[in-house]
């Protein structure tokens, strides 16, 4: 990023979570979409017999859900993608990524998701551009209806991410990128001796701002409240950090900026007086929701709401898979997204495997004639 311009993020900028708008407007990956018609799903797999039908069903199309698609089509698995509201992920609202291992300049969000969309048309993968409206995971092959059309698939990954929560202000909206940000580990480094606000009063919060003191000159903490959710001894290396001030009972109403952040418009809770303070960045650390909605009668969810892994990528159905932010709040990285969507397909692949062979034993085992299940 531009040492000039902190944080400047300006490409696609694509709203939140179900925001009609977000399907319009992803630009950088229509030319794919449209190699992909949405009229007549095209057969998916050598064991099909409606054209809906898929060996491996991938539902997300961020880092996790494209580098599954891409070892599921090498495999020969010939996976269908559900893309879903952002095709391509939250890495389609950021622009330059310096953490991508193989981009020693960087590379635009955007384009490194057309990069992994294409790399997983290549090897024969079939995307749409669709939300899943229900699943039914209740018997093999599993059922996931997405756009009025009900696809099968023998197993299925779930790679549906979690999206950040902003605070919902339209400056903050148009400034995302541009110094607004909800990912500290991501673009921290951008904002070198700037000064930056964090807006929160959990543990993330406390964690983000401690690690932007490694780059900004001041890391201002803003609570809506006068004490910390966040685990004590967070809060009290937060406290007493020389880099750290905290303004208690204040929430922030408005981002000041055109080009990029400039400052915040902050209100005191118990006063209702509003301020104005020059601020070079403001990072958004109130939260994520996990896309888990569709999933909550089959799969197993934590208190956050995150799917809950058993084994490696396996959840407590047999034959589906979780890969990426989805389950994994801890890291929530496009590479650990990646490496996840690797291993999930993987293991996919396997478990495809064991139940040929599996039925391949039973039929040779039954008596001519005998129908052999192994779902
Ligand atoms: C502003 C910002 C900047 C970031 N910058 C960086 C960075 O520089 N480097 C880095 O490593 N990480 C960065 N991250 C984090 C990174 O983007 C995530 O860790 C990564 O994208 C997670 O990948 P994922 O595939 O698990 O999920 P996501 O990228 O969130 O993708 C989820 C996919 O699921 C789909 N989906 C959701 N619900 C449904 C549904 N019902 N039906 C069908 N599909 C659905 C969505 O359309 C989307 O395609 C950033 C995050 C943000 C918010």
């Amino acid at each position: 990023m531009d040492e000039q311009q902190p944080g400047f993020k300006g490409l696609n900028m694509i709203d939140g979570p179900g925001d009609a708008e977000a399907t319009t407007t992803m630009a950088p990956i229509a030319p794919m979409a449209m190699e992909q018609p949405e009229a007549a799903p095209p057969t998916t797999s050598a064991s099909s017999d409606s054209g809906t039908h898929a060996r491996v069903l991938i539902i997300g199309s961020g880092p996790a859900g494209l580098t599954a698609a891409i070892y599921a089509a090498r495999a020969d698995l010939e996976p269908v993608v559900i893309a879903g509201f952002i095709p391509g992920g939250q890495l389609m609202i950021t622009s330059d990524v310096e953490n991508y291992p193989g981009f020693p300049d960087g590379i635009q969000g955007p384009e490194l998701m057309a990069a992994m969309r294409a790399q997983a048309v290549r090897f024969g993968t079939r995307i749409h551009d669709l939300d899943i409206e229900s699943v039914d995971f209740s018997s093999r092959p599993f059922k996931v209806t997405a756009g009025g059309t009900t696809f099968t698939a023998d197993a299925v990954i779930v790679a549906t991410g979690a999206s950040a929560i902003w605070l919902e202000l339209e400056n903050e909206t148009r400034l995302r990128g541009r110094g607004v940000s909800a990912c500290a580990t991501c673009d921290g480094f951008f904002f070198r001796d700037k000064k930056v606000a964090v807006v929160g009063g959990g543990d993330s919060a406390l964690e983000e701002a401690l690690f932007l003191t490694k780059f900004a000159s001041e890391v201002v903490l803003i609570h809506r409240r006068d004490e910390f959710r966040g685990s004590r001894i967070m809060r009290r290396r937060a406290e007493k950090h020389p880099k750290i001030s905290i303004q208690w009972n204040s929430q922030v109403v408005d981002v000041l900026g055109q080009e990029k952040i400039e400052g915040l418009r902050i209100k005191d809770t118990q006063t209702g007086v509003e301020r104005e303070e020059p601020m070079e960045g403001l990072f958004v650390a109130i939260g994520h929701k996990p896309n888990t909605d569709v999933f909550k009668d089959w799969l197993e969810t934590d208190k956050k709401g995150y799917l809950v892994v058993t084994d490696h990528t396996l959840s407590g159905i047999e034959g589906v898979f979780l890969a990426g932010d989805v389950h994994d709040h801890r890291y929530r990285q496009a590479v650990t997204a990646a490496g996840d969507g690797c291993k999930a397909a993987i293991d996919a692949e396997r478990w495809l495997e064991a139940q040929a062979a599996e039925a391949g034993e039973q039929a040779a085992a039954a008596p001519a004639g005998e129908a052999v299940s192994v779902a």
